[in-house]
């Protein structure tokens, strides 16, 4: 196959010019598909960070502060149409960095070109508000941006996660620092070319692709940084939290899940099952807001567990150009933590498992999706975030009894709920811990609109949606006196 890049992708972007790293290093770039080198990528460090910030904190003072919302808006916008234009090279791009299958790849891509017309369509329209207050003051609020904001972005949806968060921040007129994963970073790097075609000056948006503890630690303890926008791991992002802390710097952290969805005797299961498996294997269950529980009530517990198993016998594995319903997992690594997942899942019983294809390359990171039935709540496999595709099902009697399983995890990003009786709805979505709720669906097509966050271990602060724009602004109160 041609090499699918029309850009070098060892460079960093820094104040509009595409520069190598300060320390002169690369880091190889692994095809998980077949484990081969794709390209090599730059190992920013914290000079390059420096160079970074000093260059949005210039882009936010210059042209780029003084834009007005609605020529953000329309650069945005611009952008929006470029990533269409291009949204079958990008797909490519992110299948052969990811492992993604190239529909999946697709998705995202136009997933990203929808936060760019998303945010492009809503940067003119944040408004502040007048208060009523003491006789004789006028006083009301404005919402202005922090200033320079650093997006550290995990490897699993790069195009979506850079979609709405550094989209949003720029909508509201921040200048972004951007560390992608060093596991995938092209389409970052491909987006920035994008967004200079589109119009963006200098210094609003700089990259600099390197090692989480190197460039990635160097971002989050920035003195010259306003805003942290974090997404991964809940370990990582508890050191971001205390880097940033120590400068008095907000952070958003998207972390992980262990997201479940409630299957009730009345559920409409025909509906039901796409979503029940779909939303466990998607992205080969690297997806933070995946759906690793099942929680079934006991009278249609054995026809959901063998409806599922059927439909996990369907599922093939193989490379992301051949385009099946899971790819590679990211890395070696990752396959190796989730084989000590399925390891650890000895005692339990395998209800079934997808297949690999048999010519997928050896050399690849494939696991067999694996579903397992009649786990404990306490269990290891229901309680931690594996990051593959592995789902348990977990029977219940009662309504009360599935509340307290669904809440009884250190995470609480998404639920759903699959009834028929509108009460149980209403009830449970008020109940449930997690951050987005559904309701006789799972992830609702992506959800550019709707906010999305977590509780618990699965983070604080919100992003997507126009709740985003309030998370990357901070609101000024003022008090005019006039008499
Ligand atoms: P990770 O925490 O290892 O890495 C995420 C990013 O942080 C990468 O860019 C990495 O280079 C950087 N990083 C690593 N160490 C750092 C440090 N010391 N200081 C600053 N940055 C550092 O996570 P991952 O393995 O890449 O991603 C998987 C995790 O991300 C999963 O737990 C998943 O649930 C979570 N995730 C959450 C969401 C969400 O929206 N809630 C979305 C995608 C992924």
């Amino acid at each position: 196959m041609t090499s699918p890049l029309w850009f070098d992708p060892s460079l960093c972007l820094i104040d509009g010019a595409w520069s190598p790293p300060l320390s002169g290093q690369n880091l190889p770039l692994i095809n998980p598909s077949d484990g081969s080198e794709l390209c090599w990528i730059a190992r920013g460090g914290k000079p390059d960070i420096d160079a970074a910030v000093k260059a949005a904190r210039s882009a936010r003072e210059g042209d780029w502060g003084r834009m007005t919302a609605l020529e953000r808006g329309r650069i945005l916008s611009r952008l929006g149409q470029l990533v269409l234009d291009r949204v079958d090279d990008l797909a490519l791009l992110e299948a052969m960095d990811v492992g993604k299958p190239l529909t999946q790849a697709r998705a995202d891509a136009v997933a990203l070109a929808r936060y760019c017309e998303f945010y492009g369509g809503a940067a003119d329209k944040v408004m502040g508000e007048t208060i009523p207050y003491l006789d004789g003051y006028t006083v009301y609020t404005l919402r202005e941006p922090h200033g320079v904001t650093g997006h550290i972005v995990p490897w699993n949806y790069p195009m979506q996660i850079i979609g709405r968060s550094v989209g949003a921040a720029l909508a509201m007129g921040n200048a972004c620092v951007l560390k992608p994963a060093e596991e995938a970073c092209l389409t970052a790097l491909a987006f920035a070319h994008l967004a200079f075609e589109a119009g963006l000056p200098s210094g609003a948006l700089n990259v600099v692709p390197g090692l989480g503890a190197e460039a990635g630690a160097a971002l989050a303890g920035h003195p010259g940084v306003d805003h942290i926008s974090f997404t991964g791991s809940v370990a990582t992002g508890a050191l971001v939290q205390q880097a940033a802390g120590r400068n008095v710097v907000p952070v958003t952290l998207e972390l992980g899940g262990k997201s479940p969805q409630l299957v009730f005797d009345d559920a409409d299961l025909d509906a039901a099952l796409p979503f029940l498996v779909n939303a466990g294997i998607q992205n080969a269950g690297q997806t933070c807001s995946a759906s690793s529980r099942i929680l079934v009530q006991r009278g249609v517990y054995e026809q959901v567990k063998s409806r599922m198993a059927d439909a996990y016998g369907q599922l093939t594995v193989g490379p992301a150009v051949a385009d099946l319903r899971l790819g590679p997992l990211i890395s070696s690594r990752q396959k190796e933590i989730v084989a000590g997942f399925l390891e650890k899942g000895a005692d339990l019983t395998i209800t079934a498992q997808g297949k690999i294809i048999d010519d997928a390359p050896t050399a690849g990171a494939y696991v067999k999706p694996t579903l397992f039935s009649e786990v404990p709540p306490d269990h290891v496999l229901a309680q931690d975030e594996i990051f593959g595709p592995v789902q348990v099902l977990i029977p219940f009697e009662t309504e009360k009894e599935a509340l307290t399983l669904a809440n009884n995890t250190d995470y609480g990003l998404v639920a759903s709920i699959w009834t028929c009786d509108g009460a149980r709805q209403m009830r449970l979505a008020k109940r449930l811990r997690s951050g987005q709720v559904f309701i006789n669906n799972y992830g609702a097509g992506g959800g550019v609109e709707l906010p999305f966050g977590g509780v618990g271990k699965s983070g604080h602060g919100r992003e997507k949606g126009f709740e985003a724009l309030y998370g990357f602004s901070q609101l000024k109160t003022v008090a005019a006196y006039h008499g």
